[in-house]
């Protein structure tokens, strides 16, 4: 057992750095000293625009109004991802925010309509669903009620470097000491291995208890000081490169992200009030660099207005997120290509396990353990959602996706993949952040049509399931004439 946890420093400040300064701050008060470390001249990924919707939660605990937010970020509302030729070219779906149908009781609303399409229903289940009708009609606004028929969760797109400068302006007026320069050399214990101090280019000295590793793909302090291993996932997810591109801002701002596969990979698009963020990730296994970005370029809808910028990358984990008195968050602890945006979640919930786990009077083992564990299980349910959707692919225009299909994916998701083909259902792990509707949406949206339905969904008659599923239609379209096109919500909210 170490001592007391007096000062924390983490070296790093990109989106995970000052993410994990301002929770901390926040939480702790003034019981713990925090200093970051972070070097300019070294700088950030600068990437990584779209978020899923516990960033609402993450920013209302830090106090922040949600108005001067997305302000400050050049922010966008975003309802769901549109999965654009993933299943076959010219064919896609939604993965929204929200929850198909309704609260049914005992079993899920989909075992209805999948009876009901049986019977020769025509809807689909998106039809069901509040996110989806707004994306349809690229609309959206806040909807007052306590109806939860009426839900409709959302996440943002923001400029993660303005997010950062964000975030940093609060940290530091809360306390939070900001320290510029390159970290050169790593100070340890030369009994334990605990790391001591950072030792800086400038010849500074930042010493600390507790070190929070948010130095990025450089993984300074738990991968290069300590030696922890990096579980190399790659068999499943080969993409190794991506190419990011700004360009102008479009007519419209869509309140969703696009997903766009392409013959060898995938190309996102992510609406901000000011520009757009492009970009394509590959792997140089089955393409290369040149044309990766001829397909990028080629299907851009505004110009450019910077240079198209790579970043490579192993997709994995490292073996623990915790050693010692050493915590990796964002980057440093390991990456998932930004399919489904769990990047900054991941940072988000690394930190609020940390501070639930925050072990003011000395490390033990078993803390680090158990969060090592939980952080373990959450990494790998992301992963698999992140696998299904290329395992389950009826593509055939190259290598790559005939590859992807055929390939031997984990056996947890082996095993969902065959419970809902099987009958309709889904099961939950405890630290997965998708929940049933998540894996509902993509598993339907990628073409699997589950054998069966929960036999609780033939007790209605024939014509009592009909006024059912008619009454839930009904109802979801109810809040939509209130709502206005995303710009003018934009427009309206940002000036009120
Ligand atoms: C192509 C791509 C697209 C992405 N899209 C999304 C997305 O849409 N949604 C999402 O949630 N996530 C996305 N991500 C992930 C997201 O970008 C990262 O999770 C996020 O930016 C956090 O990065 P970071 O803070 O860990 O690392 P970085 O931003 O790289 O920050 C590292 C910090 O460490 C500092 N540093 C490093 N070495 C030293 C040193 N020797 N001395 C001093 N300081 C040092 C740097 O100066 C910097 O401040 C994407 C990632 C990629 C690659």
């Amino acid at each position: 057992m170490q001592n007391a946890i007096n000062k924390v420093v983490i070296a790093g400040g990109g989106t995970a750095g000052w993410m994990t300064a301002a929770l901390m701050k926040k939480i702790l008060g003034q019981q713990v000293q925090i200093e970051l470390v972070e070097s300019e001249d070294i700088g950030i990924v600068g990437v990584g625009e779209a978020t899923i919707p516990p960033i609402q939660t993450f920013n209302q605990v830090l106090g922040i109004d949600e108005k001067e937010f997305l302000r400050e970020t050049n922010g966008t509302i975003k309802l769901a991802i549109k999965f654009e030729n993933w299943r076959v070219d010219g064919e896609s779906y939604f993965h929204t925010f929200g929850a198909p149908g309704a609260n049914m009781g005992f079993c899920n609303f989909q075992h209805y309509w999948l009876r009901a399409i049986r019977e020769g229903h025509r809807a689909s289940l998106w039809d069901y669903d509040l996110n989806y009708l707004c994306c349809l009609e690229e609309s959206f606004n806040k909807v007052n009620s306590q109806n939860p028929m009426f839900d409709m969760p959302y996440a943002y797109h923001f400029d993660s470097a303005l997010y950062g400068r964000y975030l940093r302006k609060l940290a530091e007026q809360s306390g939070v000491v900001r320290t510029e320069g390159i970290i050169e050399h790593i100070q340890q214990d030369s009994e334990n291995g605990y790391i001591t101090g950072l030792q800086l280019k400038n010849g500074a000295q930042v010493q600390g208890d507790l070190f929070v590793d948010c130095t990025g793909i450089r993984a300074l302090l738990l991968q290069k000081t300590l030696d922890i291993e990096y579980v190399d996932w790659s068999k499943w997810l080969p993409a190794d490169s991506a190419l990011a591109v700004q360009t102008e801002r479009f007519e419209k701002t869509l309140p969703y992200t696009r997903s766009i596969a392409h013959k060898v990979g995938w190309q996102w698009r992510i609406p901000l009030t000011h520009r757009n963020g492009n970009g394509i990730v590959y792997s140089s296994r089955y393409t290369n660099d040149e044309n990766a970005e001829r397909i990028l370029l080629s299907n851009l809808e505004s110009e450019p207005v910077n240079d198209v910028k790579k970043v490579s990358f192993k997709t994995g984990r490292t073996v623990k997120q915790w050693d010692k008195n050493v915590i990796a968050v964002g980057l440093s602890s390991g990456f998932l290509e930004p399919l489904e945006s769990t990047s900054i979640h991941l940072i988000q919930s690394a930190v609020v396990r940390l501070l639930k786990l925050f072990p003011q009077n000395g490390i033990t083992q078993s803390v680090i353990d158990l969060y090592n564990q939980e952080s373990e299980v959450e990494y790998e349910t992301i992963r698999d959602f992140i696998v299904l959707h290329y395992h389950v692919n009826q593509r055939n225009d190259s290598d790559f996706w005939i590859d992807m299909r055929n390939m031997d994916i984990p056996d947890r998701l082996r095993n969902k993949i065959e419970v809902f083909s099987s009958v309709g259902n889904m099961f939950n792990d405890q630290h997965d952040i998708f929940r049933d509707a998540s894996w509902l949406q993509v598993m339907l949206g990628q073409g699997i049509q589950p054998k069966d339905y929960h036999p609780a969904a033939n007790v209605p008659t024939s014509e009592q399931l009909r006024e059912t599923l008619n009454r839930v239609f009904e109802a979801k379209r109810q809040p939509l004439s209130k709502m206005l096109p995303h710009d003018e919500f934009l427009k309206r909210y940002l000036s009120s």
